[in-house]
């Protein structure tokens, strides 16, 4: 099996699909990892009332702090999506996995 890097992360950080990481940066001196993520869908459920394929209202940018990998400090990095909903009519947050 021929595993690209980012797929490889995306497994080891437990993210499951539509969510992905797209992009690492690795600094040797700072000892620093950081992975962009991103979920690339256009409509999710709806996280307030469960109404399927909500669009989606904006992003909001978001970074964390992970468990270190070896002896990096890891960091996250996503814009999440907030979902638009038509049926409860809630602007609302998609859960981070
Ligand atoms: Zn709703």
């Amino acid at each position: 099996m021929n595993l690209s890097i980012e797929t490889l992360f995306t497994t080891a950080l437990g993210l499951q699909a539509p969510w992905e990481v797209k992009d690492i940066e690795l600094d040797t001196a700072k000892r620093r990892i950081d992975f962009q993520v991103a979920c690339a869908v256009k409509q999710l459920t709806c996280p307030a009332c469960g109404a399927a394929e909500q669009p989606i209202h904006d992003r909001v940018a978001r970074s964390w702090r992970h468990l270190d990998f070896f002896q990096y400090e890891a960091w996250l990095h996503a814009d999440l999506p907030r979902v638009r909903c038509g049926g409860c009519g809630k602007t609302t947050q998609a859960p981070v996995p």
